[in-house]
């Protein structure tokens, strides 16, 4: 069973960076239950920890104390950039870095920004090292994603689209997250009905006539 942290940035008396009637928290909170729910769909044999389920107030190093307490096996953390640019960027820390530190940032920064690139072009700002805390302070690999900038009108459009945009950035964190854990996909069983048992045998042929493609098995209630 993996171990996912999800740290959406910001949060409570701190709403990270603001413009353009946005206020990055809330993006982050956003994206990050997008990110959640595509895992919950897709994915199995992974628990989620998150560093604040909701708008809580929750400082950088109870975050890392967290991940680092619950033995998690990778840390993600979302954010939206300002301060005058355009764009997507990734980091990993600037000091010493483990191959897995690196690969997450490949899958991660390779998926995310493909996914962007479906609304129109996004600049590339490119695969960086930082000194931010929780890069240095986790003991399991870690990324920070810089999505788009909150005070770029063009890029503050886009993060205002909240069920395409956001929702498609969020899927795509959750993607880069299974693939670089190599998470197995979830199963479902699909019920199309109830039969009597005297109907049995004969529902089920006509059942497995009509879609041949599928796995059927039956139940006794
Ligand atoms: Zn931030």
């Amino acid at each position: 069973m993996k171990k996912i942290f999800l740290d959406k940035g910001h949060g409570g008396t701190d709403p990270g960076a603001q413009g353009n009637g946005l206020v990055e928290k809330d993006i982050n909170y956003l994206i990050g239950e997008h990110t959640k729910w595509y895992l919950n769909k897709y994915y199995s044999g992974f628990q989620l920890m998150e560093s604040r389920p909701g708008n809580e107030t929750v400082f950088l190093q109870e975050r890392t104390d967290m991940a680092n307490a619950w033995g998690a096996d990778v840390f993600l953390s979302i954010h939206v950039n300002s301060g005058g640019g355009t764009g997507f960027e990734s980091f990993i820390y600037n000091g010493t870095v483990t191959n897995e530190d690196i690969a997450l940032q490949n899958i991660a920064h390779a998926e995310i920004l493909s996914t962007m690139n479906n609304y129109g072009f996004i600049r590339d700002r490119g695969k960086k090292v930082a000194n931010f805390h929780v890069l240095r302070e986790s003991r399991m690999p870690a990324v920070l994603t810089e999505n788009l900038f909150i005070d770029d009108v063009n890029d503050a459009a886009k993060l205002k689209d909240k069920d395409g945009f956001l929702q498609d950035v969020g899927h795509a964190h959750a993607r880069a997250l299974a693939q670089f854990l190599g998470l197995p996909d979830a199963k479902y069983d699909i019920v199309i009905g109830y039969f009597p048992g005297s109907q049995i045998d004969k529902s089920f042929d006509q059942a497995q006539a009509a879609f041949p493609n599928w796995s059927m098995s039956v139940k006794k209630r």
